[in-house]
């Protein structure tokens, strides 16, 4: 049992230890529970308390909203794994890098009132879908959202009327955890987001060194519902337009947040390399839970999963098994036309292709929920399996 757990549709009870007969498997978001056991396990360690009169005022004592000890944290988190080059450039916190998506944007697109056309705001499909629903909520003088990438790529660009491009790049990819380049060169201002770019979930090949890169904290340590992201920007100009964003909206990031970040980052530092490392422990568990989905779908003619080979990871020093955060299933036969239906009538909730731009033939399954979660989803997919061979 998981005591002060909160349950779901499947698992009831005060540590939902119980069971509800025939519910139907939710892989649907990118609730990263996966990570919940490891925190059990450093609960002392991780604890953050603090009392009613601190930290109450809008700013710390030098009028800034970001604190300059979780910002040399996350430094030295960069440095220690190695994914990404942080020193030389700026920082920006956001309540989640969801946030960022718009902060960025705005601060790259072109000044409206010099009479500039709008940025014209692209991904490659699939692509994360919060890309498109966050820019169209704002489109307008200074950007607009304008589709995939295949539209632009090989059209002849004119630069004078088409405006410019600022692309979004995802990498390693949700949903197909592909490491990814930009599609577009030339008049594109490019945003990395890497989401996933930790050793949980790929191999770390170099650390990245883009102008304008994306993280967040809630794929790394699990804690999505502290809403906290930030950006490393090389330019100064753009990191001040970013920081605009996010003080004009929001005036900065959740202090309580920061404060709670501090713990975990320093908890998960202190862990690297050591007999509970925090990483090791997130790609074992992926790891198994791909093998053992990879394991049931290659006995299915009906859906296939995308190929991942191993890489060399210069986190762990070695090759390392594939460990995708998500499944991105396709399926096969000719009347499964809408894939994620398909899964629905066996009892498997997922996000549809549809809102990835990849079509409805595609649907995507989260590999990181709780333990349990799994376990209902193998339950659920095992049957849709086992049930091809009876139609045979
Ligand atoms: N980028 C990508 C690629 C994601 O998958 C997610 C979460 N699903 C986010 C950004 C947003 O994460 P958050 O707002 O929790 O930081």
């Amino acid at each position: 049992g998981r005591p002060g757990c909160e349950c779901n549709a499947c698992f009831g009870g005060p540590d939902c230890s119980l069971r509800t007969p025939g519910c139907t498997a939710d892989a649907d978001s990118g609730n990263p529970l996966f990570l919940e056991p490891y925190w059990r396990r450093h609960a002392a360690a991780s604890a953050v308390v603090f009392s009613g009169w601190h930290r109450m005022s809008y700013v710390t004592t030098d009028g800034r909203f970001q604190s300059v000890e979780l910002e040399r944290q996350i430094r030295r988190l960069h440095r220690a794994v190695g994914n990404a080059v942080a020193d030389g450039k700026h920082m920006v916190f956001a309540a989640g890098s969801l946030q960022l998506i718009n902060a960025l944007v705005h601060a790259l697109s072109p000044d409206a009132d010099a009479g500039s056309p709008p940025a014209r705001v692209v991904a490659t499909a699939p692509y994360y879908g919060a890309y498109r629903v966050q820019t169209a909520m704002f489109d307008g003088r200074e950007y607009r959202w304008g589709g995939t990438t295949a539209r632009w790529a090989n059209a002849s660009r004119n630069s004078s009327t088409d405006g410019s491009f600022i692309e979004f790049v995802t990498s390693p990819n949700n949903p197909d955890a592909m490491l990814r380049e930009p599609a577009l060169r030339g008049s594109s201002a490019a945003i990395f987001d890497h989401a996933y770019y930790w050793p949980h979930f790929t191999h770390i090949p170099a650390p990245a060194d883009e102008d304008v890169m994306l993280f967040t904290i809630s794929k790394p340590s699990g804690h999505a519902g502290s809403r906290f992201g930030w950006a490393l920007i090389r330019d100064e100009k753009v990191a001040k337009r970013a920081l605009d964003y996010v003080s004009d909206s929001i005036m900065g990031a959740s202090r309580d947040t920061q404060l709670r970040m501090l713990g975990i980052v320093k908890a998960m530092l202190a862990s690297l390399h050591g007999e509970d490392d925090i990483f090791a422990f997130g790609h074992d568990v992926i790891r198994s839970r791909w093998r053992r989905l990879n394991a049931a779908v290659s006995r299915s003619r009906r859906i296939s999963l995308q190929k991942i080979a191993p890489g060399n990871c210069t986190y762990f020093k070695r090759i390392r098994e594939p460990s995708p955060a998500y499944a991105w299933v396709r399926c096969e036969r000719e009347e499964d036309e809408d894939c994620h239906d398909a899964l629905l009538k066996a009892n498997i909730i997922t996000r549809a292709g549809v809102g990835f731009e990849a079509g409805s033939r595609y649907t995507r399954i989260s590999l990181l929920k709780s333990d349990d979660d799994f376990d209902v989803l193998m339950e659920r997919v095992t049957d849709l399996v086992d049930a091809e061979k009876k139609d045979d």
